[in-house]
């Protein structure tokens, strides 16, 4: 799963980074409207965190615009404190969710989960595919009960697929989840990814399709 922060203020973008690092997701960063734009046309992110007062380039400008292109990630808009004209241009905008500054990082956190998890049709914290769960929360993963240790790249792959589940996913599309922009990416990796985690899981969850890509289900 891979975010976008749109964030001018370099303690409070810090502090996203890390918090959203420490939850397993792979971040990119934008300090003005500019950059978030230009990201958020080309990149495929999985949510945005989006600062309505940023520089160049104004939040809600930026949302508008990707809107309008026909972008449809979600996308968690942070206000000034108590302004209710902001929350509801944003969300007429476009907006999927907002919070006020300032706000917890649990609850930036907890809100993020459910947006992404809607995104892909989800309705509950924990995602199951056969016996294999895997708590959104905590982002403990466990195979009928039994807990399994995943490193981070592994679980991104993972939780990609949990929130896609039944449904074929390329190399590509995997890749462009699960690295953040400045990492060096290589599509080949993502197979040494699955077949540890098949090894890991030891149940036949993650299906090849020849050519296509993955396909994460119960059923053969
Ligand atoms: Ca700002």
């Amino acid at each position: 799963m891979r975010l976008l922060i749109a964030e001018d203020d370099p303690e409070l973008r810090r502090q996203l980074r890390e918090a959203l690092e420490a939850a397993h997701y792979a971040v990119d960063c934008a300090p003005d409207g500019e950059e978030a734009a230009f990201l958020g046309e080309t990149e495929p992110y999985d949510a945005v965190v989006l600062d309505l007062g940023l520089p160049r380039r104004d939040g809600l400008s930026v949302l508008r615009g990707w809107r309008g292109q026909g972008r449809t990630m979600p996308v968690l808009i942070l206000t000034a404190r108590g302004t209710w004209q902001e929350k509801v241009e944003g969300m007429d905008a476009g907006a999927d969710d907002y919070l006020a500054k300032p706000f917890r990082m649990e609850e930036l956190l907890a809100r993020l989960r459910a947006l992404i998890r809607r995104a892909g049709g989800q309705a509950a914290a924990e995602l199951t595919c056969g016996p294999v769960s895997l708590d959104t929360r905590t982002g403990r993963v466990s195979v009928s009960g039994r807990p399994v240790t995943l490193t981070a790249h592994e679980l991104r792959v993972l939780s990609y697929l949990m929130h896609h589940r039944g449904r074929v996913v390329s190399r590509t599309e995997l890749t462009e989840h699960v690295y953040a922009q400045d990492f060096d990416r290589d599509s080949n990796t993502i197979e040494v990814f699955i077949g540890r985690l098949r090894r890991k899981l030891g149940v036949d969850v993650i299906h090849t399709e020849r050519g296509l890509g993955y396909r994460l289900d119960a059923a053969p």
